[in-house]
């Protein structure tokens, strides 16, 4: 069967997901979504959506999305770029973005689709090795040639880096015309302010999102990029050589409608930080080594049992939680954050 694949489909391991189990019903704590329905007003415009129009392809420019995420973010909608999650829209930055005389960056321990991509698209890539306690590199980030990616809050140690650093890179990488992309799925649950208020003075800064987390919309499949005019049209050309219409008609008007909601938002946002930290607290007080979280999980090594049995343990009893036979990491658990009762 394989001597039919390309050699570069043949050769690649592609990323995995966290299991979507449907056998029986679990405390699932293993792929981030999060554990509240999404804004009633998403609803609301699924209910009122005319169903009719469907007949017709989306808009092409997802105007509805576009301008309410550009009120969302204090941008011009020309600086927003939409696509079939924000994996999609990571995905596009390769090919956009990145050349394969010049090694891509990336953090050691990082979002391991970055490393897919990566080999998809035919882009070299070097994984520079994380500081003590999981630190990232910064100085090492962007000591490379070529373009540069990381999350932040990187995943899955959840741990954040401030602004001023985020802005030094993006003008480490200005200076050699090379381009930032800071992937920043879990910046909601952080202390930092985003990213996008340094765009309008970088740009060579890409800031991508998703409404997976924040918004527990990880079903609708919305994530979008906020970007000067340059790299937004970098986006879209690969957008046009692949797919023209990422984001069905039911998606833009439904993500429109909860990016709107920015009250429901923050409550949601509020309540999910509120359990991280007990959670945490929790963990540390029962022998837990746990990284301190900027996100909507926790990074925690028990201090009592190997990580491959605490993980195997926990699936009996119906808890799905994340890990990895990758090393250094291996002893650790990612645990998404679930609703105040099933984490207590
Ligand atoms: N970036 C990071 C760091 C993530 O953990 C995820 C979720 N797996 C994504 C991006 C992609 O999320 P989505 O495609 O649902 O927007």
């Amino acid at each position: 069967m394989t001597d039919l694949f390309s050699k570069k489909i043949a050769g690649i391991a592609p990323y995995t997901a966290g299991e979507q189990p449907s056998d029986r019903s679990y405390v699932k704590l293993n792929t981030n979504e999060n554990p509240y329905p999404p804004s009633p007003k998403a609803l609301e415009a699924y209910r009122s959506f005319d169903f009719g129009s469907l007949r017709l392809y989306p808009s092409l420019d997802m105007r509805a999305l576009k301008e309410a995420i550009a009120k969302a973010e204090g941008v011009s909608p020309e600086n927003v770029f939409c696509g079939n999650g924000s994996d999609e829209v990571l995905s596009f930055c390769f090919p956009a973005f990145f050349d394969p005389e010049e090694p891509v960056r990336f953090p050691a321990v990082t979002y391991s689709f970055y490393r897919v991509y990566a080999k998809l698209f035919g882009i070299p890539y070097e994984e520079v090795p994380m500081l003590p306690g999981f630190a990232v590199d910064v100085q090492g980030m962007t000591a490379g040639r070529g373009g540069a990616i990381l999350p932040n809050p990187n995943a899955p140690t959840s741990l954040e880096l401030p602004l001023a650093v985020i802005e030094d890179m993006a003008r480490a990488q200005r200076e050699k015309g090379r381009v930032l992309v800071v992937d920043e799925a879990y910046v909601a649950f952080g202390q930092e302010p985003s990213a996008a208020t340094l765009v309008p003075r970088y740009d060579n800064l890409l800031v991508t999102r998703t409404l997976s987390k924040d918004h527990a919309l990880a079903g609708l499949r919305v994530g979008y990029a906020l970007g000067q005019r340059g790299l937004i049209e970098g986006l879209l050309r690969v957008k046009d050589s692949f797919n023209s219409y990422p984001v069905d008609s039911l998606a833009i008007a439904a993500a429109a409608a909860a990016l709107q909601d920015e009250d429901y938002f923050r409550l949601r946002r509020d309540q999910v930080v509120r359990t991280r930290d007990f959670f945490r607290q929790g963990l540390l007080e029962r022998g837990f080594a746990v990284l301190p979280s900027s996100a909507n999980f926790v990074f925690a090594r028990p201090g009592f049992c190997p990580g491959r049995e605490l993980f195997a343990a926990l699936r009996r009893r119906n808890v799905l939680v994340r890990r990895w036979d990758a090393p250094g990491i291996e002893e650790y658990l990612r645990i998404s954050i679930g609703t105040q009762e099933e984490m207590e």
